[in-house]
């Protein structure tokens, strides 16, 4: 066996056996599929069921697997290979945020993707099609331990439970599981009652609203013009109504003058200078009771309609729709080890989420040090101290640096 498989492995072993593990199997395990994928092995293990806590828990440190996850379904015979067969009884509605969706700019300092097609290579996040060569056909390299990113995958953590899932949706803190996903984002796994039996097209639903997919403002009382009697949106409303009137009061408390020059057509452009001197009280406007959307609507269609666009941009919530809306999902188990990360994928509370820092908190080998040869990788950051950059080097390491490089490919052991 390759030495690095080993050393891997053996650490993983020690995790699942040590007391400090903090594996978290789901509710109604017996009930559910378990799936695993192995350091030495390369198709998948699926279609697995357990009786008991105990058999997996056991099963997991006798392996132990690199990938641990489980489905978001209940059935009635989990282990059915043929999935028309396995008695689909409903399912956990789950949220993927992944930081690689999010469009923060040291993306452009870490991230890269090549196009198969064409070959171009370009930096940042990755577009939905070559701009060289229209191509689909794109992979991304993304370096997984940037905090800005974490960051900002946590700041819509908070976005989809407070502004969405609590207010909008009724779900209470104990309905919502939460877990760091072990490299790039959060997982959220919402167990109801009233979500199980959710087709694939209601929770369809449930990503449109959250993303804002074809939101038509008019609906929600923002018009161009108003005739009759009409109540406006204000900022504390429910739902979409108030989210967009926020998103834009935010929007402009912020807005630079080139900001507003891109909303204003050509003919316009010289009243962004306007616009900016007269901020405070467009914000009262909005502030007032009721608010006076007219001191906005002054400025023509395209302005009005621009504002409402990049309020929606600022208060959709960025969730990966592939999962949320796939009832027969298989997800990571929480408090299980991302095997391309050796990060834990760190089970959490609402309220720990605050403090939650993944580089410190999610690592799971804090002792012990091993010598590896890096053939070249960027400058890491774990456990609140900074290693490399490192460019063909030998080095001595802590077990959950050397852990990190050599699941991705840059490093060996010596
Ligand atoms: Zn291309
Ligand atoms: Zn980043």
């Amino acid at each position: 066996m390759d030495p690095a498989i080993r050393f891997v492995k053996s650490l993983f072993k020690s995790y699942y056996s040590s007391a400090s593990c903090k594996l978290k199997p789901p509710s109604n395990l017996d009930k559910r599929e378990f799936a695993f994928l192995f350091f030495d092995r390369g198709e998948m293990i699926r279609h697995v069921g357990f009786h008991s806590e105990e058999k997996l828990r056991s099963f997991i440190k006798s392996g132990p697997p690199s990938h641990i996850y489980y489905s978001s379904a209940y059935y009635l015979t989990p282990e059915e290979k043929d999935m028309d067969l396995k008695g689909w009884m409903g399912a956990d509605l789950v949220f993927d945020i992944d930081s690689d969706h999010l469009p923060t700019p040291c993306k452009e300092k870490h991230d890269k993707w090549t196009c198969l097609d064409c070959g171009f290579v370009g930096k940042g996040l990755q577009p939905e099609r070559c701009p060289n060569c229209e191509g689909r056909r794109l992979k991304s390299e993304s370096f997984y331990l940037c905090r800005s990113c974490l960051e900002a995958a946590k700041d819509e953590v908070f976005k989809l439970v407070e502004e969405f899932l609590m207010p909008d949706f009724g779900f209470s803190s104990n309905e919502i599981h939460l877990a760091f996903s072990g490299r790039r984002g959060y997982h959220l796994h919402v167990e109801s009652e009233a979500v199980k039996e959710l087709d694939q097209y209601a929770r369809r639903e449930v990503v449109d609203y959250v993303k804002a997919v074809s939101i038509k403002p008019e609906v929600h009382g923002f018009h161009l013009a108003v005739k009759g009697s009409y109540t406006p949106p204000s900022l504390d409303n429910p739902g979409w109504r108030g989210r967009i009137a926020r998103g834009i009061y935010s929007f402009l408390s912020r807005a630079s003058l080139e900001d507003l020059v891109a909303l204003l057509p050509p003919s316009r452009r010289h009243e962004a200078e306007a616009i900016l001197a007269s901020k405070d009280i467009l914000l009262k406007a909005i502030e007032s009771s009721p608010p006076r959307w007219a001191a906005l609507l002054k400025y023509g269609r395209r302005f009005w309609e621009g504002l409402i666009a990049k309020a929606v941009e600022l208060q959709h919530c960025e969730i990966d729709e592939r999962v949320t809306t796939d009832i027969r999902r298989l997800i990571r188990m929480p408090g299980s080890l991302h095997g391309d990360t050796g990060l834990i994928a760190m089970p959490l509370t609402l309220n720990e989420l605050d403090t939650f820092d993944p580089l410190r908190d999610a690592v799971a080998f804090r002792e012990g040090e091993v010598k590896v040869y890096v053939e070249e990788a960027p400058e890491i950051s774990l456990m609140e101290m900074s290693f490399g950059p490192y460019k063909n080097s030998k080095v001595r390491l802590p077990s959950a640096v050397a852990l990190y490089l050599l699941r991705a490919g840059l490093a060996r052991l010596v």
